[in-house]
């Protein structure tokens, strides 16, 4: 046992001995086999929710409706649920219903591939009903069943199946493939975050570069949002290239490295952004920075703010677009250098500073009046200097700003 594993054992244990079947259950046991980092550990009981409660002392109700049950063992918090059916999605992503089962088999058969369809016991037993570990010694992505069928039923099962084969660097099996373009207009239908969330898990993984064909040959492209099917292939090739590998470490950088290196205009990237349901902080950065990464801005003659406003960001997409050792790179970091300051805390003057001298009080607006200093220094319109801050506030600079 790994040790994610091997610490939640007791809990497993606990269930075992008070009469009912508890296992390990999908992607932690996927990536025990693989020997792969565990993201988080899923455990599946007999058990129902009521009984759960029953057994530990501290429990959280965390989706007791779908049956889970949150327990809290030295402050990690471990999510119990009951084995379960899913009975008809009339709407293709959501069950109807849930009804609780006392049996792992069924639970195991609702379950999405086989390769996250294994049970493992807290005494090394595996239950692994559908060939899960040949697929994963295979490195094969298969549905569980027949992938029509599954696929209709959920069709956010289309876009994990281009999501594990990317990350895990997996092929998908012939069956499942074919499937995932009969049904791929399905995923019209699914709420957008949803989507993103395996998208973009896709352009971070290991083979990105063979997730991102899998979803050209599936035809996937023109159900999701953007219109990125009619992108021309010069620019998915790049996208590949630099994808490929797991570079995209961040959501980020994955989303920058698909939208600057794409063929919209700076002035599209926004609202792709926004059809994607990106947070504003992804669809600021990006929008801002774009301009730069293309060269389309002059770095030297950009707004100082903005680079040092968006410098991680901005550094970290020059390493994945221009290299580490490339001489952008090297302009940029020597524009960094010359800032004025770095980090607001580097500002000559603090709000207390500023409440002291009887030119701030307490309260949001000396957020904001900091704030235009920050602005006002590394813009250099006045020098980091405590004398130089205070006669540029007195002297009323920032209220014209
Ligand atoms: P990750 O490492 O990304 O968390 P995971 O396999 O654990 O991968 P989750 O989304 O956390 O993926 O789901 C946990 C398990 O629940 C899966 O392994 C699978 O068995 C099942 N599952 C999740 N989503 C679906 C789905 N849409 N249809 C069927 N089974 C699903
Ligand atoms: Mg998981």
């Amino acid at each position: 046992f790994p040790p994610e594993l091997e610490e939640a054992r007791p809990i497993l244990k606990k269930l075992d001995d008070a009469g009912y079947e508890a296992y390990f259950v999908g992607g932690s046991v996927r990536d025990t086999f693989l020997g792969d980092p565990i993201h988080d550990v899923d455990i599946a009981s007999s058990a129902y929710p009521q009984e759960v409660k029953e057994v530990f002392k501290k429990t959280v109700d965390t989706g007791i409706q779908h049956g889970t049950v949150m327990v809290l063992d030295h402050h990690i918090g471990y999510e119990i649920t009951t084995f379960r059916t899913e009975s008809t999605y009339t709407d293709f992503r959501r069950p109807d219903k849930v009804t609780f089962v006392r049996s792992l088999e069924e639970d195991l058969k609702r379950r999405d591939f086989t390769i996250n369809a294994l049970a493992l016991r807290q005494n090394g037993e595996v239950v692994d009903l559908f060939n899960g570990l040949g697929d994963l010694k295979a490195a094969i992505v298969r549905a569980v069943g027949d992938p029509v069928r599954r696929f209709t039923e959920d069709a956010l099962r289309i876009m994990r199946a281009v999501r594990f084969a990317s990350q895990l660097d997996f092929t998908i099996e012939e069956q499942t493939q074919l499937a995932l373009k009969e049904l791929g207009h399905n995923l019209a239908k699914i709420a957008v975050e949803r989507n993103r969330v395996e998208f973009e898990k896709l352009l971070q993984g290991q083979a990105a570069a063979k997730g991102l064909s899998l979803t050209f040959e599936a035809n996937l492209l023109p159900y999701l949002p953007g219109k990125m099917d009619e992108w021309p292939a010069a620019n998915w090739q790049k996208i590949q290239a630099e994808l490929d590998g797991g570079r995209a470490k961040t959501e980020m950088a994955a989303w920058g490295i698909l939208t600057i290196l794409s063929p919209m205009a700076d002035n599209e990237i926004e609202p792709f952004l926004r059809q994607w349901k990106h947070s504003k902080q992804i669809m600021q950065t990006l929008a801002a920075i774009a301009p730069v990464l293309r060269q389309h801005a002059a770095l030297n003659k950009w707004n100082l703010y903005r680079l040092y406003a968006y410098k991680e960001d901005l550094l970290a997409l020059t390493d994945l677009i221009y290299g580490s050792d490339s001489d952008f790179k090297k302009q940029m970091l020597t524009i960094f250098a010359e800032l004025s300051i770095h980090d607001r805390s580097e500002i000559a003057l603090n709000g207390g500073d500023l409440i002291k001298a009887g030119l701030a009080k307490p309260g949001p607006a000396l957020g904001e009046l900091i704030h235009q200093i920050e602005l006002a220094v590394v813009n250099d319109q006045v020098g980091n200097d405590a004398d130089a801050i205070k006669n540029w506030i007195q002297e009323g600079h920032h209220a014209n700003d």
